[in-house]
């Protein structure tokens, strides 16, 4: 193999160059990506970079003559148009043409639109560095932030910006905020926290429409209710970017389709990061993973593979998320979840435990970090669901 391209510029996609190299590979690698800034890090965008004026080139991935001393050629605000894989070409933006022995799809995700202001500038939305830099801009004490959705990244913005002194205004669909991860009492938590540090919280509300006037925005819901916004972000999830792919005849299924060990329905070409669909052996389950160390775990793995590995990627997904003075760590899995147990609950504390077919399949540790590996090594041994319980019973004792 004497060329290998990595499309998508982020932190699967410069993982998998960093592993490639440390597994020997000498030949032409090149990376491509469609931002203009090199890579980056993305959790600060709804943390540090909203909290403090943080410097943009603090958040590379790598110094940037890394990328020269590593032999790393790095195509920018270059997008990959499409996938010959015939020929074994990727045909960028500006129609130059970057053949291929072996390729690495690291594309990640895009924003989801919100349909009823379907590309409407004056709306917000937290993907890139200049997404956060122009909401970042637009924060002042006093200001009124209504946010759509109540997902993780929504609810650090609306933290965030809490924080910066703003009134802020959080509108989800669900029964309670994160209800698309967690059903019951982890949301009603959160709802809780964002509560007591002044959020207004409104649960069970669909959006009707935004109207922009001089003097900002009007935002109606379906159950009649206005409220007026100088700031509207948009946070309602992300989904794969493969629409560059698609006339080339890869296999796709939310994100791309992979085997276990990560290639594609393609020869000679991998996928890593929130882009992959593949089979992941502890839970016996089909998953896409929109978590950082899933990016980084899976930009090494697929290197390996490219270079002959044949081992699954087998993982236990962890999520972290910082919202006030609360940091939520989270391992394994709550999608099917048929079993809860709530070990604590206090205003600054919270471990719960998700089962799913009599066996430990996740848990979530806020104000109890330790706990944590030990669930880690609990769900990777698919430890019966009742042996977990009463070991977190007895060790509540
Ligand atoms: C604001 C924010 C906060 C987050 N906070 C957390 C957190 O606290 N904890 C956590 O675990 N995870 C967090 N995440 C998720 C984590 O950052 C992602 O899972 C991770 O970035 C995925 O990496 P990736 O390389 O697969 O994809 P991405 O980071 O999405 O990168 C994909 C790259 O490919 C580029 N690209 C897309 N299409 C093309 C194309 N056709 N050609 C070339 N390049 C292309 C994109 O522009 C992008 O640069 C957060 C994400 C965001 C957006």
């Amino acid at each position: 193999m004497d060329r290998i391209v990595v499309v998508g510029g982020s932190l699967a996609g410069v993982n998998a160059a960093e592993a490639l190299r440390e597994h020997g590979f000498n030949g032409e690698l090149t990376l491509v990506s469609a931002e203009e800034s090199l890579p980056y890090d993305r959790p600060p965008l709804s943390k540090q970079m909203l909290l403090e004026d943080m410097a943009p080139e603090k958040l590379l991935l790598k110094p940037t003559d890394w990328y020269e001393q590593n032999g790393v050629t790095v195509a920018l605000a270059n997008p990959a148009r499409r996938l010959d894989s015939a020929t074994q070409r990727v045909v960028l933006a500006d129609d130059s043409e970057l053949e291929y022995d072996g390729l690495v799809l690291a594309t990640g995700s895009s924003v989801r639109e919100l349909s009823v202001a379907h590309g409407d500038p004056r709306l917000h939305v937290l993907h890139s560095m200049e997404d956060a830099v122009r909401l970042r801009a637009e924060f002042a004490p006093g200001k009124h932030l209504v946010l759509v959705g109540g997902g993780f990244i929504g609810l650090e913005v609306a933290a965030a910006a809490r924080a910066q002194g703003l009134d802020v205004t959080v509108i989800a669909r669900g029964p309670a905020p994160l209800s698309r991860v967690f059903v019951g009492d982890v949301g009603q938590w959160y709802q809780g926290l964002h509560e007591r540090n002044g959020v207004d919280v409104r649960c069970g509300s669909a959006l009707e429409a935004i109207e922009w006037g001089v003097d900002g925005a009007v935002v109606t819901l379906k159950n009649g209710n206005v409220i007026k916004a100088d700031i509207v972000v948009a946070g309602v999830g992300s989904t794969p970017a493969v629409e560059w792919l698609a006339n080339s005849g890869i296999e796709l299924s939310n994100g791309v389709a992979c085997t276990p060990d990560l290639k594609t329905s393609l020869p000679n070409v991998v996928a890593a990061g929130d882009i992959v669909n593949w089979r992941n052996p502890i839970f016996g389950e089909q998953m896409r993973v929109e978590h950082w160390t899933n990016a980084v775990d899976q930009g090494r793995h697929a290197a390996s593979t490219l270079l002959g590995n044949r081992d699954p990627f087998a993982s236990v997904p962890y999520f972290w998320t910082d919202q006030f003075d609360t940091k939520m760590r989270f391992v394994g899995r709550t999608t099917g979840a048929d079993q809860t147990n709530i070990e604590t609950m206090t205003d600054d504390k919270l471990v719960a435990t998700f089962g799913r077919d009599g066996v430990l399949i996740g848990a979530v540790c806020i104000g109890s970090p330790r706990q944590l590996a030990k669930y880690k090594v609990a769900i990777q041994n698919r430890t019966p669901w009742d042996e977990a319980v009463e070991a977190s019973l007895t060790a509540a004792r």
